[in-house]
């Protein structure tokens, strides 16, 4: 009788787990058609994406006008996607490449995806070269470096120096560098010890008529002789915004002022700060940074970051007060 129940029990048992493994099976099975349904729509829609576009990778100023914070399709930054873009072009030309080719793979496809978007990202790394004090002798050695590797770079000049420099900011400008103000004479007390903001606008606004006497152009772009924090507060930067001026300070302070005949604590200074999607770097024209600026380059040129010169259209806020007026 026992024997007789146990049988009939294992049974029901056997039965249950055997309808349970079908129904297990069949959910599975759903799950695989329900995901390779959503990849080959992926897929498609990716297809789609690509002959819409007439490029390989997607459009990288798509991307970038998806990112708030990221400014700047300067000239630089327009020229690195064009490059990518041709790249793109060239893969399509190589019967070779898997792009070239009608009947790709879904692994192809994604991989593809995966490398095109993760340079596409990149490319929206953004650094801005900034040099402060000159112009001066080591003007033109620092242009000579900025155009054999095609970069643009905001300078910071000093207003009781551009006279005798006039060649060097004319060319400076004519390469298609910016040129900043940094104020008539550079000093502390003069600049802020009043605690007015009076006679650094005044002082800022005869360098800008000086600029532009000297080379027609109207510079609106200032920095603060040593930074704009803490000497510059709330009401002062009012003053600043109702006299028609934007600020810059900087993210990365190379510190290369203090390095004198060590361009390589330069180097390292630069290369331990540099971190974020848009880097603004505080240079001086002086003989080390101009030693260190080859290495500054080629590292941050490694890192992925394209290179961009301020453009008044394109202006992005860059102030220790994060005040957006400026
Ligand atoms: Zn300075």
């Amino acid at each position: 009788m026992n024997f007789v129940m146990e049988r009939s029990n294992e049974t029901r048992i056997e039965r249950a787990n055997q309808a349970k493994k079908k129904r297990n099976r069949l959910i599975i099975t759903i799950n695989l058609i329900l995901l390779s349904a959503i990849a080959l729509t992926v897929i498609l829609s990716y297809n789609i994406r690509q002959e819409q576009s007439g490029a390989t990778l997607p459009k990288l100023t798509t991307l970038n006008s998806k990112q708030p914070d990221s400014l700047v399709p300067s000239d630089d930054h327009k020229q690195a996607s064009t490059k990518d873009q041709n790249k793109g072009q060239d893969q399509k030309k190589d019967p070779q490449l898997p792009a070239a080719k009608g009947d790709k793979s879904p692994s192809q496809d994604s991989k593809i995806a995966t490398d095109a978007t993760a340079a596409a990202l990149q490319k929206t790394k953004i650094v801005y070269l900034t040099f402060d004090d000159g112009p001066n002798q080591y003007t033109d050695q620092i242009l000579n470096i900025l155009s054999k590797n095609d970069i643009h770079a905001t300078f910071f000049m000093i207003g009781s120096q551009l006279q005798d420099e006039k060649s060097s900011v004319e060319r400076l400008i004519h390469e298609g560098h910016y040129p900043g103000l940094h104020s008539m004479s550079h000093n502390y007390n003069q600049l802020y010890k009043s605690g007015s903001s009076e006679h650094f606008i005044q002082e800022f606004k005869q360098e800008q008529a000086l600029l532009y006497k000297l080379t027609g152009v109207k510079s609106s772009l200032i920095r603060a002789p040593y930074g704009s924090a803490p000497q510059i507060g709330y009401n002062f930067r009012t003053d600043i915004f109702e006299a028609g001026f934007k600020m810059w300070d900087w993210t990365v302070d190379s510190k290369d002022w203090s390095y004198e005949g060590k361009p390589d604590k330069v180097v390292q200074q630069v290369k331990r700060q540099i971190h974020r999607k848009q880097e603004v770097i505080l240079m001086h024209e002086k003989k080390q940074t101009v030693q260190a600026l080859p290495q500054i380059i080629a590292y941050l040129q490694h890192q992925g970051y394209s290179f961009a010169v301020y453009k008044p259209d394109h202006h992005v806020v860059v102030n220790f007060g994060k005040d957006s007026r400026l």
